[in-house]
């Protein structure tokens, strides 16, 4: 067990953890909606800090992120917990379990992460994944600052569902983050996730104001979250405060967890995508096969840049810049 940060001691052994929007109030012995932060005669600790449960290299467009380094490989680690409990999530194994049930851990320290990475073939650094890697906060902090100190960049996957203060912390380590928007109602969020929608309109707001690229996943869910008119406020606020080169994933759902209906028709899909290129400049479907709507074009010549096939990658359009090789055009693109 690792001290937490981001708590305050209360009265009676109590703590308050301040490092998501649950702020939890935990008595001694009481563990966080999390499932990994736990109070310990007065102290929170985490129950995950150096606790590999998966560790793999992908491809960089499987988180997806499709405009940070594309074609390059990524290591990627995950632990267990998460802070919301969505009722279709597609990594429940992982994300909806105590860490004291996971028999499945690895004692894996940063040093080793970091060299793991290092060796791995045609690799740019490290992914925080899987699960929720806002739960194992400080152990994804540590391994991202050695991971700069040895040129490597750190990816985070996210649900976003984090205070202020510790996203601050953590920006500086951070290249790139996807996050997820899940929906725009907070009706959704409340019902389906357990959390709120403001806390990651702001997560999305802070790391749009920073230095550190930013990507967008929102899984469609049919009749859930597929409303074309709360969509289309949804695709105007990504542009107006994200900016419209922001990208965005839309993707395609599939059963899982507590959710059995049907999977997200493609029709539906292609009619979210259309509605979303009216306001955005990057926009993608995934969990399809589609080469024409996974592939990027220029924002002002319409070059084709970069072809996605599957994960087959050719990134002939754009120049080491990650400019348009036809015109010059900045297309948000990192190489
Ligand atoms: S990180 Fe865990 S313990 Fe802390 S406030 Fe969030 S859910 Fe609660």
């Amino acid at each position: 067990m690792h001290e937490a940060q981001f708590y305050t001691k209360l009265e009676n052994n109590k703590v308050l953890c301040k490092l998501c929007p649950w702020d939890c109030k935990l008595e001694t012995g009481q563990t966080g909606v999390c499932k990994v932060r736990t109070n310990v005669n007065g102290k929170l600790l985490t129950s995950v800090y150096n606790k590999v449960a998966v560790l793999g290299t992908d491809p960089i467009e499987k988180k997806p992120m499709y405009h940070f380094y594309p074609g390059r490989n990524i290591l990627s680690i995950g632990e267990v917990g998460c802070n919301l409990h969505c009722s279709f999530c597609q990594n429940h194994r992982i994300s909806q379990c105590y860490a004291n049930e996971f028999a499945g851990f690895n004692n894996i320290s940063s040093e080793k992460i970091v060299n793991e990475a290092l060796k791995t073939w045609n690799n740019i650094g490290i992914a925080y994944t899987y699960n929720e890697p806002i739960t194992f906060y400080e152990f994804m902090l540590d391994n991202a600052k050695l991971a700069h100190l040895n040129g490597l960049k750190n990816v985070v996957v996210s649900n976003g569902y984090i205070n202020r203060e510790p996203l601050k912390k953590l920006l500086p380590f951070i290249d790139a983050f996807n996050i997820d928007l899940k929906a725009f109602t907070n009706e959704f969020y409340i019902k389906q996730t357990k959390g709120k929608l403001e806390p990651v309109l702001n997560t999305l707001k802070t790391i749009a104001k920073g230095n550190a690229h930013l990507e967008i996943t929102n899984l469609i869910i049919p009749n859930l979250n597929d409303d074309e008119r709360e969509f289309e406020k949804m695709v105007v606020w990504i542009s107006s405060e994200l900016g419209e080169q922001t990208p965005l994933h839309l993707s395609r759902y599939f059963p899982q967890h507590k959710m059995n209906q049907p999977p997200t028709s493609i029709n539906k899909l292609e009619i979210l995508y259309d509605i979303a290129k009216q306001y955005l400049k990057h926009v993608y479907l995934g969990n399809v096969s589609d080469t024409k709507r996974t592939s990027t074009y220029c924002i002002n010549c319409g070059e084709l840049l970069i072809i996605r096939d599957k994960y087959k990658i050719e990134t002939n359009g754009v120049d080491e810049s990650g400019s348009c090789i036809n015109c010059q055009t900045n297309n948000n693109i990192f190489l």
